[in-house]
């Protein structure tokens, strides 16, 4: 097997990976019920490029080899680096499932009865999940011998975190008050003592 092989199976056990960590998550969330939505077509767009950027466009090379001249060679180096950001990655997104609880959705809502989490992996940072896919689309980054594919998922990512997160921090300062805002003054949003 080559490098870039191994590289693009390593990429899509962690996306199977991911899915089969979301599942249950996204089927227990369907009986949770919302008592508010916030900027729904927005978010369904953003949602949209997300799955583009970090699925549809690595699937559309494989299946179709193009743009050829984008490819590039991979070295064991970057295969081993992207392996191991890709772990950190779904242990991440999947600690941030179990310590959210029922306040997750896929897209900006108040649940009923939602309370702020404060502990475990949103001890430091408010934003894990997201940290976790910052952390997905640079594994892809590293795994895939193809310069689209590979920075996809980053563009994408850069779209869905940069548009969505004043939105959500100030749907949840609205929803939460004084509470949310001593929650921010205490932790970061993405790297712990840093952003
Ligand atoms: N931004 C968080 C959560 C992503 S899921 C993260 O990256 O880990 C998005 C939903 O989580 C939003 O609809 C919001 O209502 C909820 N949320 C975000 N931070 C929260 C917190 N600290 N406590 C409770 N709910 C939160």
């Amino acid at each position: 097997m080559t490098a870039s092989q191994l590289g693009i199976y390593v990429w899509a056990i962690g996306v199977v990976a991911w899915f089969v960590i979301r599942y249950p998550y996204a089927r227990k969330a369907r009986r949770t019920r919302t008592v508010r939505v916030h900027g729904w077509s927005r978010e369904r767009i953003l949602l949209v490029v997300a799955g583009f950027g970090l699925v549809v466009v690595p699937v559309l090379w494989l299946a179709t080899g193009w743009p050829r001249g984008l490819d590039h060679e991979l070295s064991y180096a970057a295969i081993v680096v992207g392996a191991a950001v890709y772990l950190l990655s779904l242990w991440l997104f999947r600690r941030s499932h179990k310590d959210l609880g029922r306040q997750w959705s896929a897209s900006l809502e108040i649940r009923e009865s939602h309370r702020i989490v404060r502990e475990g992996v949103y001890s430091r940072i408010r934003h894990p999940m997201y940290a976790s896919f910052w952390l997905w689309a640079l594994a892809q980054a590293l795994l895939l011998p193809n310069t689209m594919a590979a920075m996809s998922g980053l563009v994408a990512i850069g779209i869905l975190f940069f548009t969505r997160i004043d939105f959500e921090e100030r749907m949840l300062l609205e929803a939460f008050g004084e509470d949310y805002r001593t929650y921010m003054r205490e932790t970061n949003r993405l790297i712990p003592g840093i952003y």
